[in-house]
């Protein structure tokens, strides 16, 4: 048995006051490939709080068979600093209230920090560079600031995944069906956990901009080449991903245990379980983030939606009228609000308020869009 508990002291932000993380550990420290789980990094998104509620027991229970081959780090929570943030009665969990900012946005860029310790040169053989990259990023994040309460916890989450093989980071949207955020190059590995969790849509990003913490763990294999001699060969060595596991209201013990499911037979595909998974469908083919369109509204208002998630709609389809509720007539108060692009309506927002310039609707197609742009594909 190698299941083990620990729980990591965070920064206090004020007299009084406590914070912890807790960790499982499985596996052999070091042992490959390693796997590094979390949920609610946004701390209003709890369907992953859920899944990882019923992957725990599972991995508990491969453990007591012997059949854990990797590592495999799970946080339960990811941040008990966003959780704490309950504010007449709602969590307001995607940005700190002490002014950093969303707390999936601007993680590290840990390439020159990683570089210098490599003082300016790899070998060009991945299975020595490998390794020495991931000392290299353990020493930069060991190098992070730990100012504030928040940096402080940052840099925890950091010193547990930024060595790992494979990174999910579990999340939701507002309504949605599920999809996975993941790098180009790792199409395949996204595709895979998208088969084995049923998951319809991989959206595929080359530069989406904003430095998330799937970027950060993942996108500093390929920021190395103009660092380090030899960088460009750098494999990208971490598969990492943002998991939005549907919509804020998709909790269930039925969902949970699905999810978890999938998520067993990926790390079982992966090495990091022993066993075989079962066969999978076929998936449809990974989209590319710049062709998802995310229709804006230019004026605040009340949303009427004319399309429901899931459903396949064409361009020009109006998917929601906009309601001026101060118009003084309000037979004439409506704005449609149409898809750029044929494709799957897979995300909504929840609130039916909405303000000028919100982002109310996500359709996922074939086309490249005008109106999306390389390093600004994320929302705020
Ligand atoms: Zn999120």
């Amino acid at each position: 048995m190698t299941h083990r508990v620990d729980r990591i002291p965070l920064k206090s932000p004020s007299p009084g006051t406590e914070r912890f993380l807790t960790v499982h550990r499985f596996g052999q420290e070091g042992a490959r490939p390693k796997t590094y789980l979390q949920a609610a990094l946004h701390a209003d998104e709890w369907p992953g709080l859920m899944a990882l509620n019923h992957l725990i027991p599972m991995l508990a229970e491969a453990d007591a068979e012997g059949r854990i081959v990797g590592e495999i780090v799970v946080l339960p929570y990811a941040n008990p600093i966003g959780l704490a943030q309950r504010i007449g009665g709602a969590v307001a969990g995607r940005y700190a209230l002490e002014g950093s900012g969303n707390f999936n946005r601007n993680w590290p860029d840990l390439a020159a920090g990683a570089a210098a310790y490599l003082n300016g040169t790899l070998s060009g053989d991945a299975e020595r560079d490998v390794p020495a990259m991931r000392a290299a990023l353990l020493k930069a994040v060991g190098d992070l600031s730990t100012r504030t309460d928040t940096t402080h916890w940052r840099a925890q989450l950091l010193a547990l995944s930024i060595d790992a093989d494979h990174v999910i980071d579990i999340h939701c949207d507002n309504e949605s069906l599920a999809h996975i955020y993941c790098h180009r190059r790792h199409a395949e590995q996204g595709q895979a956990l998208a088969a084995y969790s049923g998951i319809p849509i991989v959206l595929l990003e080359e530069e989406a901009g904003g430095f998330s913490f799937d970027d950060c763990n993942a996108g500093v294999w390929r920021r190395m080449g103009d660092l380090v001699t030899h960088g460009d060969s750098l494999p990208m060595a971490c598969f990492a991903c943002t998991l939005e596991l549907r919509g804020k209201d998709d909790i269930s013990d039925e969902l949970g245990h699905s999810d978890a499911t999938g998520i067993y037979h990926f790390l079982m595909a992966q090495g990091a379980i022993s066993g075989d998974p079962p066969a999978v469908p076929d998936m449809p083919e990974p989209y590319r983030l710049e062709e998802v369109d995310t229709v804006t509204t230019q004026e605040g208002g009340l949303l009427a939606y004319k399309a429901g998630v899931g459903e396949m709609v064409r361009e020009g389809q109006v998917l929601a009228e906009l309601i001026d509720i101060a118009a003084a007539d309000p037979t004439k108060a409506r704005t449609q609000l149409r898809s750029q692009t044929d494709g799957i309506f897979f995300a909504r927002v929840d609130l039916r308020l909405v303000e000028a310039g919100e982002r109310i609707g996500k359709v996922a197609g074939r086309k490249p869009l005008a109106n999306r742009q390389q390093g600004a594909l994320l929302e705020d």
